[in-house]
């Protein structure tokens, strides 16, 4: 095969960092890597023969690269994001990053049954608020409904709304109804 006059963007198979390459066949960034992915082949094959379970399947899944740098880099460009990636980004279950949707913690927007989007600059949000370390534990009996917050501190319905995301105040649905933090409306507003 004759090098192209171009290079592309590999993952090293190794230590999943991306690297660049003239060859698609390349699979290491480096002789290092090469050397030792061979070595930590040769171990896992010898060990497995040893336990009698040698599989070529098997032993593959163990040399995945620990870091998937090249879906990594490929979310991080993506404006929307499924459920999936999002999980993909914050290391977690698919099933946790829905509860996040359903607390409201994550905006997302449904385009169909089986299609759920998120904005990544929604996630990035998420981080800068996050540093407030909020608690999550929101309940009917430590929360307002939008009526008694307007009640009490004579606002209107479009400044809670605002300032309710502005400054990332805690929220949940219950029943239809959307309750705001009394600890945090109180901070607001008293
Ligand atoms: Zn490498």
């Amino acid at each position: 095969m004759t090098a192209s006059t171009f290079t592309i963007l590999r993952q090293c198979i190794n230590c999943g960092q991306m690297f660049e390459s003239k060859k698609t066949t390349t699979k290491y960034c480096s002789h290092k890597c090469n050397q030792k992915h061979y070595k930590l082949r040769k171990k896992l094959e010898k060990k497995e023969r040893s336990e009698n379970l040698l599989t070529a399947q098997s032993t593959a899944q163990k040399l995945k690269p620990k870091v998937k740098a090249l879906n990594y880099a490929f979310i991080k460009e993506k404006e929307f994001l499924s459920v999936r990636e999002v999980a993909y980004l914050f290391n977690c279950n698919i099933k946790t990053v829905y509860r996040m949707i359903e607390n409201n913690n994550i905006n997302a927007v449904n385009l169909n049954d089986r299609m759920t989007r998120i904005k990544r600059t929604d996630i990035d949000l998420l981080f800068i608020n996050s540093k407030k370390e909020k608690p999550t534990n929101l309940t009917v009996y430590n929360s307002y409904l939008m009526t008694e917050i307007v009640e009490k501190y004579k606002v209107s319905r479009n400044t809670i709304y605002n300032y309710g995301k502005k400054h990332n105040i805690r929220r949940m649905k219950h029943k239809g109804k959307t309750y705001y933090s009394k600890a945090d409306i109180d901070n607001l507003f008293s």
